[in-house]
């Protein structure tokens, strides 16, 4: 594959990153994706065409609105620079093959869920749910009639995550709110459509691991607000990404080590 052919997909991937983060703070504020057109949020002022090229216009601009000087969120940037690198990364662990189309499906969910969760903590059922059924289906392309693994992986998952509420609400006696939001889940059972059931429990292992580990540098850096809500799709994006690039390399090595 050509050095050409990797630009191509950067700059695809940015284009897309840009698409997600509209995506990833309009659903997720219950709004229209297409409807108003791109504004400042403060000033309103719709944005021509020079101020929606990704990563260029940020950086031009100096993360500040042109017509009123407020700063826009650095979140636009990292998605769309985040999807960038995530394409290529993909592109140059599938080549050009059907598994491409699942992985650059799942790299582009991960993105929405970690941007929209960073930004406002939630994460978008609107996008996540049609993308569970768009990832089924490219699984039927892939796997063909082994997509029942997939489903059955998914439908595991709501199972895990129903005990683990259900024993919580139990020893708890209320609603304490907790890392798992709903959105929560359902990303879960997105990667569960997607990477089968094994690598969906060592990603929730090593996203487990990662969240305590930012709860902890964020709790020592503001002890006071380090009981408020932690963000945890930042912690699933990579444990995610690794789980389906090295998965099975980690768990191969794991059972061939403590067996
Ligand atoms: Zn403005």
């Amino acid at each position: 594959m050509t050095v050409f052919f990797y630009l191509i997909v950067a700059l695809l991937g940015l284009l897309i990153g840009s698409f997600l983060n509209v995506c990833a703070l309009r659903l997720a504020s219950g709004m229209s994706i297409v409807r108003p057109p791109s504004h400042c949020p403060q000033c309103k002022t719709r944005l021509g065409p020079t101020q929606l090229i990704p990563l260029i216009s940020y950086l031009m601009q100096k993360g500040r609105c042109k017509h009123c000087g407020t700063s826009i969120s650095a979140l636009y940037p990292v998605g769309e620079a985040l999807t960038a690198s995530l394409f290529v990364l993909m592109l140059w662990q599938h080549g050009l093959t059907p598994e491409l189309a699942v992985a650059l499906l799942f790299v582009s969910t991960l993105v929405v869920a970690f941007v929209a969760d960073s930004a406002l903590g939630l994460i978008p059922f609107r996008f996540v749910v049609p993308a569970i059924a768009l990832v089924l289906g490219l699984r039927v392309w892939t796997d063909g009639l082994d997509v029942w693994q997939y489903a059955a992986a998914a439908v595991a998952t709501y199972a895990v995550f129903f005990v683990i509420d259900w024993s919580r609400r139990k020893m708890a006696r209320d609603d304490a709110r907790a890392a798992f939001g709903g959105g929560d889940v359902m990303l879960f059972l997105f990667i569960a459509a997607a990477l089968g059931l094994s690598l969906t429990l060592l990603t929730l292992f090593l996203a487990s691991l990662l969240g305590l580990l930012f709860a902890l540098v964020g709790f020592s850096l503001s002890p006071q607000d380090g009981r408020g809500a932690v963000r945890f799709a930042p912690a699933i994006l990579p444990a995610a990404i690794v789980s389906y690039l090295w998965g099975e390399t980690l768990l191969q090595w794991y059972f061939a080590t403590f067996s």
